[in-house]
């Protein structure tokens, strides 16, 4: 149980000046054949030119992504180049219905002969944005300021390891996408989302050597965390596995259904394929004795035993099937059922369990002390 009073995180505070606050480049838009954008007094930088241009009052500037209509495909240049930004005196530059902050970029994407298009945007007007798509605006401040020291963490994390804040060659740091996580735009940010962005501003969570942790979360656990080698095989430092029953009576229902005996067979094929260089011989599958403690199944086809992880299972045969790593595999004949509970990968910050938490009353700290109890929280800037 978690108890008041557990939190044991460090501040630390230097007496030195902090960071300036970082920006982050967000990729908002893949494969686009033309882009058009509009604001007001709009400043445009057309980079391969080396020019600048300034317009007075409201402008809509139109590219054209597609090659064939300008140039041919063979003066298209071979790698992704930042073609042009745009930016507005007033802070917003709409791009179809969407207005952002910050600066809108335009990459070309050769291979597709088409354009991408980038939100360079500051660190904590990203965060008063996603909250509203990786939480929900209106959810209690607490577990918004929970999500954002996550988030920002995450976005730190991948600032730092990409090559560093200022490095002009990286085009973008993460993706607004569940690949990363999914940003919006000026239209979702709310009284409660400035609130949880400036009441953590330029905190993040550290790993017990210091070092900047990439701090993931996910919707719902469903009765635990998984550790980040549970789920995708890399160690990363001050993971634990924790019971979370604050998601239980929220959001997707266990569920519950029968796997047919030769379609797991397929699954497990490709599975070995992929993540084992291994393959089944035979098609005698036994499965054996399964527990929501394994993160892998076990199962002899034929004479030979395979371990299995779970995610790898997840990851091909798709959240809809395996909404998420916490389930339970057993086997009666010839058929095969799947008991689970939760929604995404399950590591890090329980999205569902944290709105719990922050009705009942805890604090953001209390909330990240509970499901990231290793690490510690830090003012990068
Ligand atoms: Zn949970």
């Amino acid at each position: 149980m978690l108890k008041t009073g557990s939190c044991f995180f460090l501040l630390l505070f230097s007496a030195s000046s902090y960071a300036a606050v970082p920006s982050v480049k967000v990729l908002i838009a893949k494969s686009l054949k033309r882009v058009v954008v509009e604001g007001m007094d709009l400043e445009k930088t057309i980079h391969t030119q080396h020019k600048k241009q300034q317009y007075s009052g409201r402008k809509t500037i139109a590219f054209n992504c597609n090659p064939s209509a300008s140039k041919t495909k063979s003066q298209m240049p071979k790698n992704p180049l930042l073609v042009a930004s745009l930016s507005s005196p007033t802070g917003l530059v709409s791009w179809g219905k969407h207005k952002y902050q910050g600066e809108l970029q335009l990459l070309t994407n050769p291979g597709q002969e088409s354009c991408d298009l980038v939100n360079l945007i500051p660190m904590e007007n990203y965060i008063t944005t996603l909250l509203s798509k990786e939480m929900n605006g209106t959810w209690p401040v607490e577990a918004l300021k929970a999500q954002a020291v996550a988030a920002r963490t995450y976005a730190y994390d991948r600032i730092k390891k990409g090559m560093g804040f200022d490095n002009p060659d990286k085009l973008y740091h993460l993706e607004s996408s569940e690949k990363d996580q999914v940003s919006g735009t000026f239209h979702d940010i709310t009284q409660k989302t400035l609130q949880a962005s400036r009441e953590t501003s330029g905190m993040i969570l550290v790993g017990p050597s210091g070092k900047i942790a990439p701090a993931f979360f996910h919707s719902k656990c469903g009765g635990k965390t998984f550790r980040p080698d549970q789920v995708w095989g890399g160690v990363e430092e001050g993971y634990r596995s924790v019971n979370c029953t604050f998601c239980q009576k929220t959001g997707m229902k266990d569920w519950n259904y029968q796997i047919k005996g030769q379609k797991l067979t397929s699954m497990v094929d490709q599975v070995l394929k992929r993540y084992y260089a291994d393959e089944i011989q035979g098609t005698d599958v036994k499965l054996m004795p399964d527990s929501l403690a394994n993160s892998e199944l076990r199962m002899y086809v034929g004479d030979r035993l395979h371990i299995i992880k779970k995610s790898y299972l997840r990851n091909l045969a798709g959240r809809e099937l395996l909404p998420s790593n916490n389930f339970i595999m057993s086997m009666k004949n010839n058929e095969f059922m799947v008991k689970g509970q939760g929604y995404g990968h399950g590591v890090g910050l329980c999205q569902l369990g944290a709105l719990e938490l922050a009705k009942r009353g805890y604090d953001y700290r209390q909330i990240l002390s509970f499901y990231f109890p290793r690490h510690q929280l830090k003012k990068a800037y």
